[in-house]
């Protein structure tokens, strides 16, 4: 069998081969004899959001579970040179979830196992599949249990072991730390094939080598998240300031606040002082009947202007004057511009689904599908005023065609066992998030030059000096990764030699080599 797989790769590029030849490498690969695995050619393997790199794979597998793929680890294990790569919901930027001639597992086809509540300790969980996507685990939390995961990501169309193998951050994290912090237990198939369970006390190695660890260790089949009780509904606040400074003191101010007195969402971007419809001031306003008054922006103000965005629980139930007592008594202590204030009041699912019907239009007309190469960093407190100076108020005043998001984070919420990598040192660090959007069409600069214009925004940060991280880094060499990880490259490696010593999974991160 082994003999036949070896002749056959080495025989077959994947350009030539036929999708005819399928029914053939499955069987090569001994891969039906669970008959659950469908063995399928498609093309969605070799695509993602990021849309600049495409790698076709040998084949897509779409397993029923954990046991299916651990059959295909295997069978690439044996192999001379085959890689496999779980494939999440695609929404990687740089061909992270490809495997150029190797297996791609669609994790989806998992999407409906495990779902359940498990209650321990005096703590609610829920257990889902690796495969799930957080707006389905969102959905079925609240109207099942009236229960909800505590840390989520802006947009829910990312499955949980996509996120979780990065961190998965968005504005509940300054309270609860990222997605990875939440979870209590995972169960992992390894690049040998073994199916693993682990958590904090239970091969505490894996667990925490396989959070933040860029697929390089396990592919998660299932995930023990913590919940919290589902609130009603979310007061949805938008403040803008014309200082970046007003705005940092603000933003560091609420999310250190006690649990309780503050808000239960802190997020911030930065915008162009402009009308342009997605850069300037039409982006900010929540309310569609209600619109920006320019007129209100001091004369002071520069290119860039902020806007912290904000919301807060509340219960059908609660008193109206209650909540506004309690969210206008915090806005009463910060200094956004008066009169650049907007805020609704949307139910608590509406709120975590808010990018969907960005998601919608975005597809009507062709920019979703079209390229996006966004950078994502951490950058420290101490450097967030000079990147401002350079990157927001210099390279990016014209803004990137979509948000550009920062607010602050908490170190003390981020659990250092995991293998997430942050800013060196303080307690407070800032997320950038450059959320680019390109024209489907040749308007505008190409794709090219704003992958330079990251380029150069990284190499800036690094010439400064600044105390940053990319967050879903992306490296060509194993050089920048060996910086990229720092003092805990030495424990990284440890963990491949030990769960993937063949350098099987997520070949598209390009961390190791196939050990051939
Ligand atoms: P994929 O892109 O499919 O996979 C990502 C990596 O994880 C690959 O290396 C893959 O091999 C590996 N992998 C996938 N599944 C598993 C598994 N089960 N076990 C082990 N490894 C696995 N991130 C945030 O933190 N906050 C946000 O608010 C946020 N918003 C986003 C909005 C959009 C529109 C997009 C496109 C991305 C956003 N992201 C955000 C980034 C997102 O977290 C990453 O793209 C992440 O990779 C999840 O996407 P995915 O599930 O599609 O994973």
């Amino acid at each position: 069998m082994i003999a036949y797989l070896e002749r056959f790769i080495h025989e077959n590029d994947t350009e030539s081969r036929q999708d005819d030849d399928l029914p053939n490498i499955c069987k090569s690969l001994d891969l039906q004899v669970q008959g659950s695995i469908d063995c399928v050619a498609t093309g969605l393997a070799g695509k993602d959001f990021g849309g600049l790199y495409s790698f076709k794979p040998l084949a897509i597998i779409r397993p029923a579970g954990a046991d299916d793929i651990a059959v295909a680890v295997k069978a690439a294990y044996r192999s001379p040179s085959l890689t496999v790569a779980a494939r999440g919901n695609g929404h990687s930027i740089n061909g992270q979830a490809m495997a150029d001639g190797g297996l791609v597992i669609d994790m989806r086809s998992t999407e409906e196992n495990h779902f359940k509540i498990v209650k321990m300790n005096g703590e609610i969980f829920v257990d889902v599949s690796g495969g799930a996507l957080w707006e389905d685990v969102l959905k079925r939390c609240v109207s099942g249990f009236n229960l909800a995961p505590r840390s989520w990501t802006d947009y829910l169309g990312l499955t949980v072991g996509g996120t979780l193998s990065n961190a998965g951050v968005s504005g509940q994290a300054f309270r609860y730390g990222p997605q990875s912090s939440n979870v209590s237990e995972l169960d992992v198939v390894t690049g040998k094939g073994d199916i693993l369970t682990c958590s904090e006390t239970k091969n505490s190695e894996l667990f925490f080598g396989a959070l933040g660890g860029l697929g390089q260790f396990g592919i998660i089949t299932r995930a023990r998240v913590k919940l919290q009780s589902a609130p009603d509904m979310m007061r949805w606040i938008r403040v803008v300031y014309s200082e970046f400074e007003d705005f940092t003191r603000d933003a560091e101010w609420l999310v250190t606040l006690p649990e309780g007195v503050s808000f239960d969402y802190v997020e911030g971007f930065a915008f162009v002082n402009s009308n342009d419809p997605v850069n300037g001031w039409p982006s900010v306003p929540l309310d569609p009947g209600r619109g920006f008054d320019q007129n209100a922006i001091p004369l002071t103000a520069g290119c860039v202007l902020y806007c912290l965005e904000l919301a807060r629980h509340y219960q059908n139930s609660d008193h109206p004057s209650a909540v506004d007592r309690v969210v206008n008594s915090l806005l009463g202590r910060l200094r956004f511009v008066e009169d650049l204030k907007f805020q609704v009041d949307v139910t608590y699912v509406e709120f975590l689904l808010r990018v969907k019907p960005v998601e919608e239009r975005a597809r009507a007309n062709g920019i979703w599908d079209s390229p996006h190469p966004w950078l994502n960093m951490f950058v420290s407190k101490r450097d967030i005023a000079d990147f401002d100076r350079i990157v927001f108020k210099k390279i990016l005043k014209e803004g990137v065609g979509g948000p550009m998001l920062v607010y602050p984070l908490l170190r003390s919420k981020w659990d250092n066992r995991t293998s997430v990598m942050i800013p060196a040192d303080g307690e407070i660090f800032y997320i950038v998030a450059l959320l680019r959007f390109t024209p489907p069409y040749s308007k505008g600069p190409c794709v090219e030059k704003l992958v330079a214009q990251n380029q150069e925004i990284a190499h800036l940060c690094l010439k400064k000096g600044f105390d940053f991280k990319l967050y879903l880094p992306h490296y060509q060499s194993q050089e920048d990764w060996k910086r990229h990880f720092g003092n805990q490259w030495s424990r990284f490696v440890e963990n491949k030699a030990n769960f993937d010593p063949m350098a099987i999974l997520a070949p598209g991160q390009k961390i190791f080599k196939r050990i051939i």
